[in-house]
């Protein structure tokens, strides 16, 4: 009997993450030097970052001065562990200087290395709280339908793309989790009421849905559910990976949406990518249990090895002091206004279903018949990165540092390809 054997591709020895292996392999670009808002292949390509990497490069490519806080520190010390009795300057500075921007009143903020580490710190910090309080019933994590909050197994379990939970055990790998509607806040309630309050920990939202297609929020949506929270005892926890440090042209998504969140998860932005780092900033309502003078009060046990990196705290530093010295902020409320004009130019296109904008995050929803896939592959060939993302969705968050012409020609590049599309 003869077997059919499976053909078997494989790329380079590095397994890249995240990757869709048989969709990109041989498509892959190597990315060799980065200059300001542009990068360059390995063959001499130089292109347009038009979504600054993984929504993390804002301040831009290739800065000498993080490159300087970089060796200045590790000359210094590279780092020293956080752990016990131990801390570091810069790690302490950095903590200073986040919970000065931070929008919770007296925040005390954990660190470690990215986005997921902080949401595993988040839903374990909001789980232990109602232990505290003797609440120990409410143990649920709620998250919103096509929400994306990393992939360690917190990350995966709340998941609201599917994609991302399934094969993994889709209501095993952290039980106890649900997710809600992602623009009805009546679904929501109604949810709400059928898990009952008492057994709910925590809500995690992120303020404007990144990877589940740049939906930004519907009218009444987010205050809903912090009025929800706030009626039901849950605690509201803003994943704020992307649109944390500037990309709104706030601060934080929670200002300009007026949220009162009781953590916020934040990574990319705080060092644009320099260096790896994330972390959680935690109100007073949870952070003051843990830290009752008494021998009965149970510690918060977690704690990485790279938690407060003095080098990423050094560059994170740098990051934040470049975002006020070159005004990045109302940059990006001018670019905004710039992207949401020219996107929305694109509207009277057969071939556009709905474009949305929010700070320096632009979503273009193609007609089902043209794929977001096939025209992001051919806006390299423009010169301009682009991802594809759920709901045929092409994305764009480029550096804070994008001039108005380079906004406008990437736009115009993204017309183009439609409108060829169109014509065939
Ligand atoms: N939350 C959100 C909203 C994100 O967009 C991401 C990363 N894209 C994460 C969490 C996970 O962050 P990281 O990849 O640094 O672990």
């Amino acid at each position: 009997m003869s077997v059919k054997r499976t053909e078997v591709l494989t790329g380079p020895a590095l397994w890249s993450a995240q990757a869709h292996f048989p969709s990109v392999l041989g498509r892959q670009l190597v990315i060799d030097r980065g200059e300001g808002s542009y990068v360059f292949t390995s063959d001499g390509r130089r292109l347009f970052d038009g979504t600054a990497g993984l929504w993390y490069a804002n301040i831009g490519h290739g800065r000498a001065e993080l490159a300087e806080a970089a060796y200045e520190q590790m000359r210094r010390l590279e780092t020293y562990h956080i752990f016990g009795r131990f801390l570091n300057d810069r790690a302490v500075e950095l903590g200073e200087r986040l919970v000065g921007l931070s929008p919770i009143a007296d925040a005390k903020v954990i660190l470690n290395s990215g986005g997921s580490d902080a949401i595993d710190v988040a839903c374990k910090l909001a789980r232990r709280h109602w232990q505290l309080e003797g609440r120990a019933s409410k143990t649920m994590i709620l998250s919103r339908e096509f929400a994306y909050h990393g992939l360690h197994a917190y990350g995966t379990s709340i998941a609201g793309l599917e994609i991302n939970r399934v094969g993994y055990g889709t209501d095993s790998l952290v039980p106890e989790t649900a997710r809600v509607s992602t623009d009805d806040i009546e679904k929501v309630e109604s949810t709400v009421h059928e898990i009952g309050a008492e057994n709910i920990a925590a809500l995690v939202a992120e303020p404007i849905q990144g990877t589940g297609g740049v939906i930004t929020p519907a009218p009444g949506y987010l205050e809903g559910l912090q009025r929800i929270c706030r009626e039901n005892d849950i605690l509201l926890v803003a994943d704020e990976v992307i649109t944390g440090f500037g990309r709104t042209g706030h601060m934080f998504a929670t200002q300009r949406y007026h949220l009162e969140p009781d953590l916020i998860v934040f990574a990319k932005g705080v060092t644009s990518g320099y260096a790896p780092l994330g972390g959680v900033l935690v109100s007073p309502r949870l952070w003051q249990p843990f830290y009752r003078n008494s021998p009965d009060t149970p510690s918060f046990r977690h704690g990485t090895t790279y938690a407060g990196h003095a080098t990423s705290s050094a560059v994170a530093l740098r990051n934040l002091d470049i975002l006020e010295t070159d005004k990045l902020l109302p940059r990006v409320e001018e670019l905004e206004q710039l992207l949401a004009h020219e996107l929305a130019g694109l509207e009277s296109r057969e071939g556009v279903d709905a474009t949305r904008v929010a700070g320096l995050l632009g979503g273009v929803t193609l007609a089902g018949q043209i794929s977001a896939e096939a025209v992001t592959d051919e806006l390299i060939e423009h010169g301009f990165i682009a991802r594809p993302l759920r709901g045929n969705t092409v994305q764009f968050s480029p550096p804070f540092i994008a001039t108005d012409d380079e906004i406008r020609a990437m736009v115009a590049a993204l017309d183009s390809v439609i409108a060829d599309h169109e014509r065939r």
